[in-house]
């Protein structure tokens, strides 16, 4: 996990509303806009290849998973909230890395 990933800034599609899927009269299907990401590139409006989603989205969730770290550590430092929950399930997770990774076949 030391390489160092360019933030490209995202937006939500504005084809499935950020949802990733497009509700089809018999079926849901991946939004084409996004490639089901439901985030496209800011400036292109276009979709990611899923590398770069992925890539993208890994960026972003540690640095949620690190905000959340702060502001948790900062409530028990003030004693507010217990050390267990959501978050101490996610560092879990975390340091599995992309290894972990969950696909879906289509
Ligand atoms: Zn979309």
């Amino acid at each position: 996990m030391g390489r160092m990933v360019a933030v490209i800034p995202l937006a939500r599609c504005e084809i499935c509303q950020g949802k990733g899927v497009i509700k089809g009269i018999f079926h849901t299907m991946d939004c084409a806009g996004c490639n089901g990401a439901g985030l496209v590139d800011r400036q292109t409006c276009e979709a990611l290849s899923p590398e770069v989603m992925v890539q993208q989205l890994r960026v972003r969730l540690n640095r949620a998973n690190r905000q959340v770290e702060q502001q948790r550590e900062q409530l028990e430092r003030a004693g507010l909230v217990p050390v267990t929950g959501p978050a101490a399930d996610y560092q879990g997770n975390n340091k599995r890395g992309a290894g972990g990774a969950h696909l879906t076949g289509d």
